[in-house]
């Protein structure tokens, strides 16, 4: 599958809550969702109250779900839950998740040491990597990953100038914008992180779902 083709698969449902309706249907961050299709795969990225939601898990869980996570998350949840850290990957179905880091560089709201988790999934070929709770950090040079979702909201995590810079470090072929419309940050954040990549990075903002 090309990375076009991908992206018309990714399906944003506000704030960093992702669904992929790929050949297993993934689920990022689930918060805040209506029933939906119910998930292969859901992967959180740290416990704070509006990335982990026990009853927003359920609503997309099957008896056969795998959920992926960090250790604080994992305490909450209930199913078939496997704890990784930042460094760590696995494959679940022929989908293949390695978890990286995402903490705060000038905040501390999400300590490096917390080990809480962004993911590079692999999914029918195309790299999408979800940055999770993060500012720009060292480790996103190295990545490479055809699709992008990067917070953009500032506060906790960076903001719009501080995620184009990343976005140019990282140089996905695509770039998504999320973590915005609720908790912090708001459509004006997603427009400039597009803006200011007009001629560097391709960047879709997603409809809410
Ligand atoms: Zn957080
Ligand atoms: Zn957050």
């Amino acid at each position: 599958m090309d990375v076009q083709e991908m992206g018309e698969k990714i399906h944003w449902l506000g704030h960093d809550t992702f669904r992929i309706d790929g050949s297993k249907v993934i689920y990022f961050d689930p918060y805040e969702i209506e029933d939906g299709p119910k998930a292969d795969l859901v992967l959180i990225t740290h416990d704070h109250f509006d990335h982990c939601v026990p009853p927003d898990v359920k609503k997309v869980q099957k008896a056969d779900t795998v959920i992926v996570t960090e250790s604080n998350s994992a305490r909450k949840l209930e199913g078939d839950i496997r704890q990784i850290k930042p460094g760590d990957s696995l494959t679940i179905d022929g989908i293949t998740i390695e978890a990286v880091p995402a903490y705060n560089t000038d905040k501390e709201f999400h300590p490096k040491a917390n080990g809480w988790l962004g993911f590079i999934v692999t999914v029918d070929g195309v790299r999408i990597y979800h940055a999770g709770d993060t500012d720009f950090i060292p480790e996103m040079e190295e990545m490479d990953v055809d699709i992008a979702l990067l917070p953009v909201s500032g506060t906790y995590v960076m903001n719009a100038e501080e995620a184009a810079e990343a976005a140019r470090a990282i140089n996905p072929e695509l770039a998504v914008p999320m973590h915005y419309g609720a908790i912090v940050g708001d459509d004006s954040d997603a427009r400039k992180f597009k803006q200011i990549l007009a001629d560097s990075v391709a960047v879709t903002i997603l409809p809410k779902e």
